[in-house]
């Protein structure tokens, strides 16, 4: 290890740090969420911009002083560093370069109360809300996981759902996560999407995403903001959803929601994400 050179990385254009893991041949990158470092696949776009093949690095401000080398050399363990010529794009498979999204069998989902709805066609829209819940300081992987069983818990006992009603919730960490289930299937797969039941009239072609918090008066944060970023983008290449039909929920449907600090930068948004993809 102690050839590594660590160091931590922002890539100005996507406002996301990154940490990377420089060796002679190749590099890894990491992305920190809520104080746990997770390797972002190397075939990734914005690895393609921000790393050479060689292992140089293009473009970055660096600020090694600052890492938490400890920390970020336990995120390492048990990386596929990318070997033999260094090679870090190309022909990965599709599965290499999703973010890391959190399954329902990964924060403890109840099963679903009824038959949910598989639909024979991809999503064409995205559509973005808050939980209206406390802008907790709580950034930990298990709080995003008790937030997606509240949520869950929330909808099925207080509105009577199947399951929770946006396929998709982002932390406050920036940590994302399944919500209902079989939506990350789906998302893989390209081809299908499930119902939701997170706005009426969108449910059968919009993917719902819920941001933990209340964004009436403040905005995300932002590690919440960047995961969002990266999030939109993989589900707008997946299923070839340009970006500007990102929107917020009350563009279809009578609520404050997503909070109008959220809502107001939705145009940011949707270039940041343009400029992601
Ligand atoms: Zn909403």
């Amino acid at each position: 290890m102690q050839d590594r050179i660590l160091k931590r990385a922002v890539y100005a254009e996507a406002l996301i740090p990154f940490y990377l893991l420089v060796e002679p041949d190749s590099a890894t990158l990491f992305e920190l969420h809520g104080g746990d470092y997770e390797p972002i696949a190397t075939s990734d776009p914005l690895c393609t911009k921000a790393v050479h093949p060689r292992g140089r690095v293009r473009g970055m401000d660096f600020d090694s002083p600052h890492l938490p080398r400890r920390t970020f050399l336990r995120g390492a363990a048990g990386v596929a560093v990318a070997g033999g010529a260094g090679l870090l794009l190309a022909k990965a498979a599709e599965a290499q370069t999703a973010p890391r999204i959190y399954s329902c069998a990964e924060w403890g989902a109840r099963p679903p109360a009824d038959a949910l709805t598989t639909l024979d066609h991809p999503a064409n829209r995205i559509l973005i809300h808050h939980i209206a819940s406390a802008n907790s300081t709580d950034y930990s992987l298990a709080h995003a996981f008790q937030v997606a069983r509240d949520d869950q818990h929330d909808h099925m006992d207080n509105n009577g759902w199947s399951d929770t009603g946006q396929h998709f919730t982002v932390s406050r960490g920036g940590y994302r996560l399944e919500g209902r289930h079989g939506s990350l299937d789906a998302l893989r797969g390209r081809t299908t999407m499930i119902q939701g039941a997170h706005c009426p009239g969108q449910n059968t072609n919009a993917i719902g995403i819920e941001n933990e918090g209340t964004y009436t008066s403040v905005e995300p944060p932002e590690a919440q903001w960047a995961s969002l970023v990266v999030f939109c983008a993989y589900i707008c290449r997946q299923y070839g959803i340009s970006p500007d039909e990102i929107k917020g929920h009350r563009d279809f449907y009578n609520t404050e929601c997503p909070g109008d600090r959220l809502y107001a930068k939705l145009p940011q948004l949707r270039d940041e994400v343009r400029a992601s993809m």
